[in-house]
């Protein structure tokens, strides 16, 4: 089993913020900016590289609870950057779907 389907078991303890019946969303444990969350599916998915039209809805929810998760953080009127990395040249570390909440503090572009 994945490392964030042990948080979603309890397996793997988690600063918890946000969760419902399709997504969680957790403090990240190594954070890059001042607010750093990560929402997740419940499903395991490895990668945005691997979803299909079946997953829209999951997708969908996954926007809403970061848009929450930056509201109930008062990241609202300050903005936040939302990031999903997606394979090897994205850096992607963790093979199950998550999308990084982050902010706090100015945010540059492009990208490293
Ligand atoms: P990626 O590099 O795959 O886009 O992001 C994976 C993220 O998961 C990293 O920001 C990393 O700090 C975070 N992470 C890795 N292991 C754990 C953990 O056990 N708990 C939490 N809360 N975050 C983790
Ligand atoms: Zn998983």
């Amino acid at each position: 089993m994945c490392l964030f389907c042990k948080i979603v078991n309890g397996d793997v303890p988690a600063k918890v913020v946000l969760s419902n019946d399709h997504v969680l969303a957790f403090h990240d444990v190594n954070p890059v900016a001042p607010t750093h969350v990560l929402v997740i599916p419940k499903e395991h998915i490895a990668s945005l590289h691997d979803v299909t039209a079946a997953h829209a809805a999951v997708l969908g929810e996954l926007l809403l609870a970061g848009q929450k998760v930056a509201e109930q953080l008062a990241l609202g009127t300050t903005g936040y950057r939302l990031v999903m990395n997606t394979g090897k040249d994205a850096g992607q570390s963790v093979f199950h779907v998550h999308l990084h909440v982050l902010g706090g503090r100015p945010m540059a572009w492009p990208p490293g």
